[in-house]
């Protein structure tokens, strides 16, 4: 197993749990990858995802097999805010899917996109159900349905917040799973919306675990090291084949699963810089941005989010002990960084805030692949090939699992991952450039 992000430690538990010895080879000098933890005002917090999509129960089916499932909590009801330059800090429309109002008609949606805007929106009620029918991305659907203003003023700020990507570069079936099979049955895509929410556990389209995410990765460590695994950290893999791996200059032999993006293709990558500030504030006792603020254009913000993470998870709020944590996200780092989350953090949650009032603030810099096709003859699994965020990595991962314990590595016949042997790779490379390359 290469790389030990969640992708990699669920298809390296998985494979334990099916009796198959397991080898784990991570780079970095700890396991997890964007799943980390860091500690900011002597507050411990999840550095990067912070929460999981329960559009599929494959996280929750994952935290519940850790012995996690008690811990599985809603974010507060408080909702979202957006904002631009020119109409300000508003509520979000209290329902919706990636931005998509399921009540068109909803005054939210005309107090952002506009009374045009909100009228061609509601266009949908009575579009025959074809009408985007066939849609490909999210903002094909979107705009088909209710209009280029939705697109851009609702839909878009939410995914260029969430998954750093503009609509009409999400591929639907992957951000949205069910949402044209429920066009199909309910006729209009507010409905759909609707529908998709509805089946949500308590109207969220997210949970995270009290605690914060990393405790996956905690658990996923232990468990591997209860069943025996062999876990080895601050081991980069230098090249991999088919049935072989390098690192540090000695092959390993083995069935190989790639979980580290840019191994076996170059790595695309897109950078998200994050400001974590722990604010001194009575102001901010009454969640006066509900749960946080997504940028649709700004000259005056830089940032592109901001999560208030103690109105957020109650269970932090109670770690915080009255203080109060918020996280805001940036394409590249500014200069006097400190001095641009302040001023950010001041104008999207309508308050001063003082340079006194910081008490603490640490940054993290992320590097996250973009999803590309997977390079044949070689095993890959992780946000590469399955897309961004945990509920994709882990469905995925998961399947890719299931399909090696059913197939090449189903026992009597599994081929276990060697342990420090060092023959010579025979088979051809899956390097890129070498892709051709016989022994
Ligand atoms: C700031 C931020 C916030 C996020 N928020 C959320 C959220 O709230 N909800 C959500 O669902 N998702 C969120 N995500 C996305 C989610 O964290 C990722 O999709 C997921 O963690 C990817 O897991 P992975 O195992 O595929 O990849 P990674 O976590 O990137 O793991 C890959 C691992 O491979 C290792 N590796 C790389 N090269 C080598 C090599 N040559 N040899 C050995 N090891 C190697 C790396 O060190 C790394 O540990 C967020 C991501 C970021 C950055």
């Amino acid at each position: 197993m290469i790389g030990g992000g969640i992708a990699g430690l669920v298809v390296a538990r998985d494979l334990a749990v099916g009796g198959v010895p397991v080898m784990l080879l991570e780079a970095d000098d700890r396991l997890g990858g964007q799943v980390r933890r860091h500690r900011v005002g002597g507050i411990d917090l999840d550095a990067g995802a912070e929460a999981f999509a329960i559009r599929t129960s494959a996280v929750a089916d994952l935290a519940e097999e850790l012995g996690l499932r008690a811990d599985i909590v809603a974010p507060q009801p408080a909702g979202a805010w957006l904002y631009s330059d020119d109409r300000g800090a508003l509520p979000l429309p209290a329902t919706s899917l990636l931005g998509i109002p399921a009540t068109p008609f909803d005054a939210a949606v005309a107090r952002i996109v506009g009374r045009r805007a909100a009228l061609r929106a509601g266009l949908d009620a009575v579009l025959p159900r074809r009408v985007g029918a066939t849609s490909r991305t999210l903002g094909e659907l979107v705009r088909r349905r209710m209009g280029t203003a939705t697109v851009e003023g609702l839909v878009a700020p939410v995914t260029v917040g969430v998954h750093s990507t503009h609509p009409d570069e999400l591929p639907l079936e992957r951000v949205a799973p069910g949402l044209l099979a429920a066009l199909a049955a309910q006729g209009t895509l507010a409905r759909a919306v609707r529908r998709l929410r509805g089946s949500a556990i308590a109207g969220s389209a997210v949970a995270g675990i009290r605690g914060g995410i990393t405790r996956l990765v905690d658990e996923l460590r232990a468990d591997l090291e209860r069943r025996g695994a062999d876990i080895r950290v601050g081991a980069r893999v230098d090249e991999v084949w088919a049935d072989g791996a390098l690192v540090g200059g000695q092959s390993v032999p083995g069935a190989v699963v790639v979980a580290a993006p840019g191994l076996v293709a170059p790595a695309q990558s897109r950078r998200t810089v994050l400001a974590t500030l722990v604010l001194d504030s009575v102001e901010l006792d009454s969640a006066p941005r509900g749960s946080g603020v997504l940028v649709a254009r700004s000259s005056r913000v830089m940032a592109k989010a901001l999560t208030h993470q103690t109105a957020k998870w109650s269970w932090l709020a109670e770690r915080a002990a009255g203080r109060h944590v918020v996280r805001l996200s940036y394409a590249s780092a500014p200069p006097d960084f400190s001095e641009v989350a302040r001023a950010d953090a001041a104008e999207l949650l309508g308050i001063d805030i003082r340079p006194g009032q910081v008490l603490d603030f640490a940054t993290v810099e992320w590097s996250r692949a973009v999803r590309q096709p997977p390079v044949p003859g070689v095993v890959q699994v992780g946000e590469s090939v399955a897309g961004t965020g945990l509920a994709s990595v882990v469905a995925q991962a998961r399947a890719q699992a299931a399909s090696l314990l059913s197939g090449p590595l189903a026992p009597p016949h599994g081929r276990p991952l060697g342990r420090g042997a060092s023959t010579k790779p025979k088979s051809r490379s899956v390097v890129p450039g070498k892709e051709n390359d016989t022994e």
